[in-house]
């Protein structure tokens, strides 16, 4: 059906004019470029059946009515506002726009198996890269993201705000400016081969020892306009030398970082497999546990008695024991990769059991980016109900991030972030892994192709 512009108009207009008589709304287009006037769209959009965020069940045939941005009211049945543009997806299930807690959008999905390239590369450079892999976590239904860490400082930032100034295409982000880490711990790219004095400095910004430093590091990172810091408190998988079960800060360090966030009334995300590190991170204040791979029955009960909420990656292990071992990986990365995947997801059963919070996180970058729903069928597979794991995509997700105003649900006041699937992902979790609408602040940027 794409003809000249002219040719198109004039079939639409003889279409229209046959079905309605009256006021005929304007078809919807879809952002392609930038820039674009972000969060300005207004449209009905009439969905065959509506998950919420929030509620327990779906509801059937609902309209979601989105105003300069915001979701103005949810309505029952397929409802036509005067002079709207009106989305006709009777056909599909809507959802809120879904977040993924844990990604690396600056970061590519290709390149762990020489990570040497963040040594030699420029801002810009960098920042081209981030661009592709925003555009393609939006368009896989991802409207919001935490970025926790990005191995060149400050690209993060750069990207949020090209995308909230609609100068580019992307999730709405709260970025972390880069890693507080030790010395050759998680966040500090040391590699073996390599000479220290070949990392540029963009690449250290936030390697520290001790809780003094560390607190300098977090106050720059958060005047830098950090959304949240990102700490390594325990060993890495996907970096040398590190073990995911060992300390690498210590306690007063995490401690310090925490009482830096909070006294500037934003979270931390802290990296923690081994037990003890998710004990340190969880009494010192962290906010959410990220991996959390070898978590004990105490961790557990902590992170209910503390509210913290867990981050827990458990697709990612399947791809680096396959995709990894192909482009040879590491050899340390694939065996620590091995020796936490299946811990991972037996802790992640335990803990959901047990009612401890778990938001979607997949640690996209170690894999790539649009591929982040195929965490959705591990999660269900290991005990979480369909809408649990949506839930922990949207609503849940938007609560331990702070944005449980703006995000996660649609409901009135939220901003108007929706995605469509065919089909019932109630039924089928894997319908997340087709998503065929992509709305963001009342703009289509992803429409069905007919
Ligand atoms: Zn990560």
């Amino acid at each position: 059906m794409r003809r000249t512009a002219g040719g198109v108009s004039w079939l639409v207009a003889i279409g229209l004019a046959a079905v309605l008589p009256a006021v005929a709304a304007s078809p919807m287009p879809v952002v392609s470029g930038v820039p674009y006037n972000a969060d300005s769209g207004s449209v009905a959009v009439q969905c065959g059946r509506l998950i919420d965020g929030v509620a327990a069940q779906a509801q059937g045939l609902a309209t979601v009515v989105i105003r300069s941005g915001r979701v103005d009211s949810v309505q029952p049945g397929a409802v036509a506002p005067t002079g709207m543009t009106v989305l006709d997806l009777k056909l599909y299930t809507c959802l809120p726009g879904l977040i993924d807690m844990h990604t690396h959008l600056t970061d590519s999905g290709h390149e762990t198996s020489d990570l040497s390239v963040y040594y030699k590369r420029t801002q810009a450079e960098q920042g081209a890269i981030a661009r592709d892999s925003a555009r393609a976590t939006l368009l896989a239904g991802f409207t919001g993201a935490r970025d926790v860490g990005t191995y060149i400082a400050w690209v993060d930032r750069d990207l949020r705000d090209a995308i909230n100034q609609g100068n580019a295409v992307g999730p709405r982000m709260q970025i972390a400016g880069y890693y507080l880490t030790v010395p050759a711990g998680g966040g500090d790219l040391v590699i073996p081969g390599h000479a220290e004095s070949e990392i540029p400095p963009q690449v250290r910004l936030g390697v520290a020892r001790g809780p003094e430093q560390f607190r300098q590091k977090a106050e720059q990172a958060v005047a830098g306009g950090a959304d949240l810091l990102k700490l390594i408190a325990s060993g890495a998988v996907l970096a040398f030398g590190g073990v995911p079960g060992e300390r690498e800060m210590m306690p007063e360090e995490i401690k310090a970082v925490v009482d830096v966030a909070h006294a500037h009334g934003i979270k931390v995300a802290a990296h923690a497999h081994g037990a003890q590190s998710i004990k340190d991170a969880i009494l010192a204040g962290a906010d959410t546990i990220e991996h959390a791979s070898l978590i004990d029955d105490e961790d557990i009960r902590l992170a209910q008695e503390h509210g913290t909420a867990l981050s827990m990656d458990v697709y990612n292990g399947d791809w680096i024991d396959t995709v990894g071992r192909e482009e040879k990986w590491p050899e340390e990365f694939l065996r620590k990769n091995v020796e936490t995947t299946e811990a991972q997801r037996q802790g992640f059963t335990r803990a959901h059991a047990a009612g401890v919070d778990i938001v979607y996180g997949t640690d996209a970058a170690v894999y790539p980016h649009g591929l982040n729903a195929r965490q959705f069928p591990i999660m269900v597979q290991r005990g979480m109900t369909p809408m649990e794991a949506i839930q922990s995509a949207t609503s849940l997700a938007a609560r331990h991030m702070g944005w449980a105003d703006r995000i996660g649900s649609l409901q009135p006041g939220r901003f108007g972030d929706l995605i469509a699937v065919k089909g019932d992902p109630l039924e089928d979790i894997t319908r997340l892994q087709d998503v065929v609408v992509v709305i963001k602040g009342g703009l289509a940027f992803k429409l069905p192709a007919e």
